[in-house]
């Protein structure tokens, strides 16, 4: 796979723009989570289009569409991460996570389903770890069912994740900031209801939190179970569709210790709450959600805050 360029820091994150066999051209991460060590916890990030259609108000990668890679192509993409280090393909990392979510929305493309159907013959892995992140876009049921079945097939107990994002509890401003038709509340713990077997990863709802953005534990509860469904909550990362959207995060990513009002509630409405903040160094490199170092390629004026790593091209 050809490298065109790169930016990070071998021991948190490093990203690649690399070209899939098709010409096209994508970016994959690698990171760990200091001070757990890579043996423990292996993190890749794996796009699945060329862009992404649904233009959400905070993400870089949205903005074009230029089509969907084939199973290959991910699969290229993947291979290219694992053979960088375990060139064997034995992975001995407690936790190998495999993100579907650099660039892309991962259920308008039935491709990614034949990934996941392979994964398991393909890297001697024992922490295998897939991670499915969604908006829930309308008419994708097909591949949701087809996802449930192959989660029963190759990833029971636990060795599976999926995230619904849904960043808001109002859902006129869930409109605005992910602006395509989607599945409502109804819909979404409809599925995660079906999804879940005893054992499994509780279903994971998304908060990328803006100020002015409503999480209304009121309204969970009528649809999502805590037995069943977890918050996680993340600040908004420094992107420039944030900038341009004067958007502005409600979590601090500099103040791990700080109290939020919105946490305590929906706490003590008997939700499991993870704040994940991870490393404000990934904000520098570009390797956190919603960013996308071509999107920073192409700025006129860079933003303060986020993709501050020199972007080295590969000879
Ligand atoms: S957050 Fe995901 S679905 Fe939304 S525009 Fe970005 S890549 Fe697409």
């Amino acid at each position: 796979m050809k490298v065109h360029a790169s930016a990070g820091n071998e021991n948190i994150a490093m990203v690649y723009i690399v070209e899939t066999s098709s010409g096209h051209l994508v970016e994959c991460v690698e990171s760990v989570q200091p001070p757990l060590p890579r043996e423990k916890k292996w993190v890749l990030l794996i796009s699945t289009m060329f862009g992404c259609p649904i233009g959400c108000l905070m993400c870089d990668a949205g903005g074009y569409y230029h089509g969907k890679p084939t199973k290959d192509e991910i699969l290229e993409q993947i291979d290219f991460l694992v053979d960088k280090r375990f060139p064997d393909r034995n992975i001995p990392c407690e936790q190998l996570k495999i993100q579907f979510a650099r660039m892309g929305e991962p259920s308008l493309n039935p491709q990614v389903l034949d990934v996941l159907q392979k994964l398991p013959e393909r890297y001697h892995a024992p922490g295998l770890l897939p991670s499915v992140s969604t908006v829930a876009p309308a008419h994708t049921e097909r591949f949701f069912d087809r996802l449930l079945e192959i989660k029963q097939q190759f990833y029971r107990q636990g060795h599976f994740q999926f995230q619904v994002s849904i960043h808001t509890t109002d859902i006129k401003l869930r409109d605005r900031f992910i602006p395509v038709n989607k599945w409502g509340f109804a819909q979404i713990a409809e599925y995660g209801e079906r999804f879940y077997a005893m054992g499994d990863r509780k279903i994971t709802l998304n908060f990328a939190l803006a100020q002015g953005m409503p999480v209304d534990p009121a309204v969970l509860l009528q649809f999502f179970n805590p037995e069943r469904f977890l918050i996680k909550i993340t600040p908004l990362n420094p992107t420039y569709r944030a900038r341009e959207n004067e958007l502005t995060s409600y979590i601090n990513p500099v103040s791990g210790d700080q109290k939020y009002e919105i946490i305590q509630t929906l706490q003590d409405s008997g939700y499991q709450v993870i704040l994940s903040i991870g490393e404000t160094e990934e904000n520098y490199i570009g390797s956190n959600c919603g960013q996308y170092l071509r999107r920073h390629l192409s700025a006129d004026e860079p933003i303060e805050d986020g993709y501050t790593y020199q972007v080295k091209e590969s000879p």
